[in-house]
């Protein structure tokens, strides 16, 4: 559809062959997608905590939240609005357990890309190829944006870090700039701030009945700008541990449409992962097409377990490097 990208068009759709594989997986997996496969195969055992938080009526009630009076300033769990910083609040020094540690945050796709089609159209280099420079991302059927969904995830997420002790540098902040950036700078700015973890924040724009979460794993690649051949080991172990964290979290299952199972993805065509020299991966949340997982992704309460169930990730690989 004309909203997707080449930059996310998703990987052709596979059925999960969960069943003959889990017990090659046991070897592979952290504990909590141990757990998952393990609820899975006894298909009971209680509702994970997510599904019991669905929030109906997503643009209305967002919109409400973001503009009453008596909305939180600062996200909470139990906010079903859009988390927003301050505007001009410093970032706290860092006293935690991750002072000194850097990590670059890309809210994926700019809610102002959609006024600037031309500029977001043009091509890039990403090493292994040309591609467009970004994309407006997807939408729920009832028009709640990835892009305002990405940048609320990702203020909730830096909050957190924060509170660790993280500097956190984002790509973008919606309106800053209008547009963009283009793939390349968004990898740019986490080589320039040497972070040492940079995550992408997406979500998917797949067919109904898909769902569930992938991490996107960068692939070896070798070609002009492109080298990731020093980034595919730490960002594996970054992206391993995030999806074990977003699953315990979230209680969301790892994708049902490709990964098979595993909740992770390795991929090439990504000038955002082509082109980082840090560790980096790409996390699609759900899947905003399909009305279970909208019903989630639309939900403040659950972004906030999104945000914690990726910092957490971060934080396990940054204490362990
Ligand atoms: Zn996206």
């Amino acid at each position: 559809m004309s909203y997707l990208g080449p930059e996310f068009d998703p990987p052709q759709p596979r059925r999960s062959r969960r069943g003959p594989l889990t017990v090659a997986l046991a070897v592979l997996l952290p504990g909590a997608l141990l757990g998952w496969l393990a609820y899975e195969a006894v298909g009971d055992g209680g509702s994970p905590d997510a599904r019991r938080t669905v929030s109906p009526a997503p643009s209305a009630r967002t919109s409400a939240a973001s503009t009453s009076p008596s909305a939180p300033a600062s996200p909470s769990a139990s906010s079903g609005g859009d988390a927003k910083a301050p505007a001009g609040e410093p970032t706290p020094l860092g006293t935690g357990p991750l002072k000194g540690k850097v990590i670059v945050v890309d809210p994926g796709h700019n809610p102002g890309n959609f006024q600037h089609t031309t500029e977001i159209n043009r091509q890039v280099d990403i090493g292994t190829n040309r591609k467009e420079c970004d994309t407006t991302g997807t939408s729920t059927n009832a028009g709640y944006t990835e892009a305002r969904f990405t940048l609320d995830v990702a203020h909730r997420l830096r909050t957190l870090l924060e509170r660790q002790g993280a500097t956190v540098r984002f790509t973008h902040d919606g309106d800053s700039p209008a547009w963009g950036p283009c793939v390349d700078e968004r990898a740019r700015i986490g080589n320039a701030a040497h972070a040492d973890a940079a995550i992408s924040i997406h979500a998917d724009g797949s067919a109904s009945g898909n769902r569930g979460f992938h991490v996107i794993l960068p692939g070896s690649v070798h070609a002009g700008a492109a080298d990731t051949r020093k980034i595919v080991g730490p960002s594996r172990d970054l992206g391993t541990r995030i999806a074990g964290t977003f699953l315990r979290e979230t209680g969301e299952p790892p994708s049902n449409y490709v990964g098979d199972g595993t909740g992770l993805v390795t991929r090439t065509d990504l000038g955002g992962l082509n082109l980082s020299t840090v560790p980096k991966v790409f996390i699609e949340c759900g899947n905003m097409r399909d009305s279970k997982d909208a019903a989630l992704l639309t939900s403040g309460a659950w972004r906030q377990k999104a945000a914690q169930g990726i910092s957490e990730g971060i934080v396990s690989f940054l204490r362990e490097s």
